[in-house]
């Protein structure tokens, strides 16, 4: 079942295929860490039954290069965004080249945007700004949204709440804020994705006993590799960079805490990804 790539790369406690192929809805495959081995990742993901793949994009050179990879890979698709850390780069042009990219098939959400106000890379201003433009665009396209919020909550739900009416659906990607926070996303109807945070014992533990709060039509499931490599692996990762294969753990660890089982996780969180990215049902 494991090809090559994986044998001599992943350790053997992580060798296991879930149940259910499984749908990656954050994998930053168009970061500099996988330029070198990115087809040995994408094998090590297929084999690992991570059958699909939604690539980030994050700035237009991103994006570009994520519609590049979709249309050369079965399985990948791409999304297309400006991150909340460039939304002090935000004009008319990049409007115009990031509109032009909703329109291609391989596209199949807005985003990466949001509101970062942990880090402020862009001022809130600059970032609200090119928010309010996204969503205008996500309007515009009828294409999901794929959301980044830190530390931004309050200000997020206010925009969104504005406009919900003419958006069609949003994904909070990398959930981990609080409980009062989760219940306003779903009381807007969004979507939830849960990255490997979980995993970490020293932060993602409020959000073990939150994730039961999220109902599995609701919840998809993520990397957002290279980033955020699961603490508690059960073996060491040569490289210590995240990647897809890794799902089905994070997978585990999110099962543990809804109270079900992983194949029930990972056929649930997969259905609601092909409805909500309005994928093709044979991932
Ligand atoms: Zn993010």
């Amino acid at each position: 079942m494991a090809t090559s790539a994986v044998d001599s790369f992943l350790p053997e406690a992580l060798q296991f295929r879930p149940g259910a192929p499984l749908v990656d809805i954050g994998a930053n495959l168009t970061h500099e860490s996988f330029q070198r081995d990115l087809g040995d990742v994408i094998a090590r993901a297929k084999a690992a039954n991570v059958a699909t793949l939604i690539v980030t994009g994050t700035d237009i050179e991103h994006a570009e290069h994520a519609v590049e990879l979709a249309k050369q890979t079965p399985g990948i698709y791409a999304t297309a965004g400006i991150h909340p850390h460039d939304a002090s780069g935000w004009n008319s042009d990049v409007a115009r080249q990031l509109k032009a990219l909703h329109q291609q098939p391989e596209v199949v959400a807005v985003g990466e945007c949001g509101l970062d106000f942990n880090r402020n890379f862009s001022t809130p201003h600059e970032q609200e700004r090119a928010f309010e433009a996204q969503l205008a665009l996500a309007a515009e396209s009828g294409l999901p949204l794929f959301l980044h919020e830190r530390d931004a909550g309050q200000r997020m739900r206010e925009m969104l709440h504005s406009w919900r009416d003419d958006i069609s659906q949003a994904v909070i990607h990398c959930f981990t804020a609080d409980r009062d926070t989760l219940h306003g996303y779903l009381d807007l109807d969004l979507h939830i994705g849960l990255t490997g945070w979980i995993c970490d014992e020293r932060r993602g533990h409020h959000l073990r006993s939150v994730v039961k709060d999220i109902p599995l039509e609701r919840l998809m499931v993520e990397t957002d590799c290279p980033y955020l490599l699961p603490r508690n692996l059960p073996a060491k990762l040569k490289g210590r960079r995240h990647e897809p294969a890794l799902l089905p753990w994070i997978v585990r660890e999110i099962a543990q805490w809804h109270d079900v089982t992983e194949t029930e996780l990972g056929e649930a969180t997969t259905r609601t990804a092909q409805r909500f990215f309005r994928l093709d049902a044979e991932a």
